[in-house]
């Protein structure tokens, strides 16, 4: 790893060696009301915006309004198979075979077409483990899929704690979960890169682990999807899912994905709800065919897509492909191992950072706690022109992307830090 230094210079001159530097002039950055451009580490939450997307979603407007309906066959990228432009580097992004992966809904709602499928519970079999720190969502979402089978959604939940006084779950402690709930577990459902503590599951070790033990297994992956190497494939999962609009940079609210294990693929009996989308794609539009599933991830679509939504991540993807997913994630871990260094350089007892140090542990969010500290301090933040994001009850999560923050965008943002402490 690199030498890092302190000061401004050490900065510079790392961005001026930077081979994916340029990148962050293809990026909209948002400025604060003199026109300087803020400090912006909240692409964990929601992307920046390329400034291709624009003519992208332009290109599909100008088709709708030329040719009306016949855009989805005549259209410079007819509609009708719009999403198959966009998963093959979707599916490498996650590390996923083009067969398991699909572009579709959004996440919670992806989340649940998976459950449907992957959470077949029986009398004996019926509990979802999922970490205690899981994004509320995901909570929320198992929760109601135990009450729609009958079941209590406490006692039918397991949570996989950190240990008393620590922040990150250990896999001993999994362990000792399925060791003693395995045979009443039918999923396990956990965020693979956790959205507080920003540690990076591994896993294989998970799935390995639960399917030793008869259990499904399940990631929620829209804090990896993007930011880290997920492998899905080799993970050997069932069932993935993730969201677009964060790492992914397609804008708001956008279109999600799906990934479902190839060893599903063909598995037409497979349990799912369905729509004319996951049907036969060749024979569509005779609509009076009985129902023809679809194999692969794409037959767990149901509607016609968002075009509108798809051009952005069309544009998206296209940025990832022309930097190489490869170089993001080793400038990655560069700058986040940066960051690290100069948080521990400042040497100030009240900031602790809780992300694991072990770089394959983690993608580029540090979620610091700072003692004592309320949300002033993320106000404080703001005001000296950081976009960080704070979570109850005393912690700052900052997401230095390597698309388009720079080393000196990560020196200034520990200089405001250590100035407002
Ligand atoms: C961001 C996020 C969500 C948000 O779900 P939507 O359905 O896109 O609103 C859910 N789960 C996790 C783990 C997330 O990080």
């Amino acid at each position: 790893m690199s030498n890092y230094k302190l000061g401004l210079d050490f900065a510079k001159a790392q961005d001026r060696n930077d081979p994916l530097g340029h990148f962050r002039d293809q990026f909209h950055i948002p400025k604060d009301k003199n026109g300087k451009a803020l400090i912006y580490m909240t692409g964990n939450s929601l992307g920046l915006q390329p400034k291709i997307t624009k003519d992208y979603i332009h290109q599909e407007l100008e088709d709708w309004a030329n040719l009306g309906v016949e855009g989805h066959t005549d259209g410079k990228h007819p509609w009708l198979n719009y999403h198959e432009l966009l998963t093959e580097t979707m599916a490498h992004i996650v590390g996923a075979k083009p067969i398991e992966t699909i572009v579709m809904n959004s996440l919670t709602v992806n989340l649940h077409l998976m459950m449907v499928s992957f959470y077949q519970p029986t009398k004996k079999r019926y509990k979802i483990l999922i970490e205690a720190d899981a994004f509320p969502s995901d909570k929320y979402a198992v929760q109601s899929q135990l009450r729609h089978h009958g079941f209590d959604d406490q006692e039918g939940l397991i949570q996989w704690k950190a240990p008393e006084g620590e922040e990150l779950a250990n896999y001993e402690d999994l362990e000792t979960l399925l060791k003693t709930h395995g045979d009443e577990i039918a999923l396990v459902m956990i965020g693979g890169v956790n959205y507080y503590t920003g540690q990076f599951f591994d896993l294989k070790r998970i799935a390995k682990l639960a399917h030793a033990y008869g259990c499904m297994v399940g990631f929620d992956c829209a804090h990896g999807a993007g930011n880290v190497k997920l492998n899905l494939h080799d993970s050997g999962a069932d069932f993935a899912v993730w969201c677009s609009y964060k790492y992914l940079n397609s804008g708001p609210g956008s279109l999600a994905g799906a990934f479902i294990h190839e060893r599903h693929a063909h598995k037409k009996e497979l349990n799912r709800f369905t729509g004319w989308w996951s049907h036969n794609k060749e024979k569509r539009f005779k609509m009076r065919d009985d129902f023809d599933q679809l194999t692969g991830a794409e037959g767990w679509q149901l509607s016609n897509p968002t075009i509108l939504s798809m051009a952005a991540i069309r544009a998206s993807l296209d940025v990832f492909k022309d930097a190489g997913f490869d170089r993001l994630c080793e400038k990655s871990n560069e700058l986040t191992g940066y960051f690290e260094f100069l948080i521990n350089e400042l040497n100030n007892s009240e900031l602790k950072i809780i992300t694991p140090s072990d770089p394959n542990a983690r993608g580029c969010q540090l979620s610091i706690q700072v003692k004592n500290a309320n949300k002033n301090l993320h106000k404080k933040l703001t005001e000296a022109g950081v976009i960080s994001d704070w979570r109850e009850p005393d912690v700052i999560r900052c997401a230095p992307t390597p698309l388009y923050n720079s080393f000196e965008d990560v020196f200034n943002l520990v200089e405001r830090l250590k100035n407002i402490i």
